[in-house]
């Protein structure tokens, strides 16, 4: 089994780009946001069982799940948003971890950025956060996700506190500069997690003997 280096962070922080300079490294990534978006894919049993519960209105005509009509139908109502996260977070997790262990490098990037939110930390060995100030994630997000500020405002607030996350950090990355100076942070966190997951194969092979 990998070691397992969770990188969060609040949405615009840097998460993809920091990932990106990671699997330069010949690291494996795996990404919860995709995992989540595959377990409801057409043709997924859970997407049939969201089908039966909430009728057709929240199915697509192509077939694929429509994601506005079903956050709607859950937005306020506690006891329907907790059936729909029972049916999908233990798909989830089965997943994240069939795809940690098909991993063949030493230790995986799981990109997950609601680790917290969802309190996933100790799935975790290690835990990396993306930093930067609310004002620089305000502006990337307008810019690459053509949101207003309003927009953009609400799903920050809508996130764990800067200081919350940062609290639950073994390793942080100041993304407020310029792209390429993650590069050498990137380089010597890879670095550093090579030499831990080593550590940790050695005490699982302490552990059997
Ligand atoms: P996240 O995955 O955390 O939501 P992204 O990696 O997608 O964040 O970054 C948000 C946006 O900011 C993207 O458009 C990305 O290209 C841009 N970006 C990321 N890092 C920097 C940086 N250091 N300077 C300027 N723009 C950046």
């Amino acid at each position: 089994m990998s070691y397992i280096v969770a990188l969060t962070g609040g949405i615009g922080s840097g998460k993809s780009t920091v990932a990106e300079s990671f699997s330069r490294h010949g690291v494996s990534i795996v990404d919860a946001d995709i995992i989540a978006r595959q377990v409801v894919a057409p043709g997924e049993q859970a997407l049939e069982e969201l089908g039966k519960r909430f009728g057709t209105s929240i199915i697509l005509a192509d077939g694929s799940l429509n994601r506005p009509a079903l956050r709607e139908r859950i937005f306020s109502n506690p006891i329907e948003k907790e059936w729909v996260n029972k049916l999908l977070h233990p798909i989830i997790h089965s997943r994240t971890q069939h795809l940690i262990a098909l991993a063949k490098t030493p230790y995986v990037v799981w990109v997950v950025p609601l680790l917290i939110e969802n309190g996933l930390q100790t799935q975790a060995d290690r835990i990396l956060v993306v930093d930067v100030e609310p004002q620089i994630q305000l502006s990337r997000t307008m810019l690459r996700d053509g949101v207003d500020r309003q927009q953009a405002e609400s799903i920050i607030a809508a996130q764990v506190s800067r200081e919350k996350r940062l609290a639950c950090a073994d390793d942080i990355i100041d993304n407020s500069g310029d792209p390429q100076t993650i590069e050498p942070r990137v380089a010597q966190l890879h670095r550093q997690y090579l030499k831990l997951a080593a550590g940790e194969n050695r005490q699982d092979i302490a552990k059997h003997d």
